[in-house]
C-alpha cells in the first residue's frame, strides 16, 4: 500500500496497488503549473485509489480549450490527485510518502515541449507528444 498527502497534511490519500511506473510530462501546461521541468504522476484505477482526509479543501482548475486541468490544495497548493478519465485517477508522484520506494520512471510524454535546460535521464521510454507518438 502507498499513501500521500500535500504539504500541510489536510489531504491524505492511499493506493492499494503498485502503480506501474511514474510518468513524467514535459508539456508547457505542466512546466508552468510546477515552475520545474514538468509534472511526474503515477496512473492508478480508481477502484485501487481512496481518499483519506481533505476532499473539502481539494480546489480545481482546468485550462480553458485545452484537455488539461488540475488538482491542488487550498490551503498549500500542492497537487493533488485528479480525475484522469472515466476509469483512472493520477496522482503526484512527489506526494507519495510511503510505498513508492520501488517506483521508476517508464515514460516521458511530450518530449517535444520540454524545456532547452531539461536533461531526461536514462530511464522511461520517450513519446513526441502524448502515448504512442
Ligand atoms: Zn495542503
Ligand atoms: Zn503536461
Amino acid at each position: 500500500m502507498l499513501k500521500g498527502e500535500c504539504n500541510c497534511g489536510q489531504v491524505q490519500f492511499q493506493i492499494d496497488a503498485m502503480p506501474a511506473g511514474v510518468i513524467i510530462c514535459h508539456c508547457s501546461i505542466c512546466r508552468r503549473h510546477t515552475g520545474t521541468n514538468g509534472n511526474a504522476v503515477v496512473l492508478l484505477k480508481n477502484d485501487n485509489f481512496q481518499w483519506i482526509s481533505g476532499q473539502e479543501h481539494i480546489s480545481t482548475w482546468k485550462k480553458p480549450k485545452h484537455d488539461w486541468q488540475i488538482w491542488f490544495c487550498k490551503t498549500c497548493g500542492s497537487q493533488v490527485p485528479g480525475k484522469n478519465d472515466e476509469n483512472m485517477i493520477f496522482a503526484p508522484a512527489g506526494a507519495l510518502t510511503e510505498g513508492g520506494e520501488d517506483l521508476k520512471v517508464i515514460h516521458h510524454i511530450w518530449v517535444e515541449s520540454k524545456a532547452n535546460w531539461d536533461e531526461i535521464g536514462a530511464t522511461g521510454q520517450q513519446h513526441t507528444k502524448h502515448f504512442g507518438a
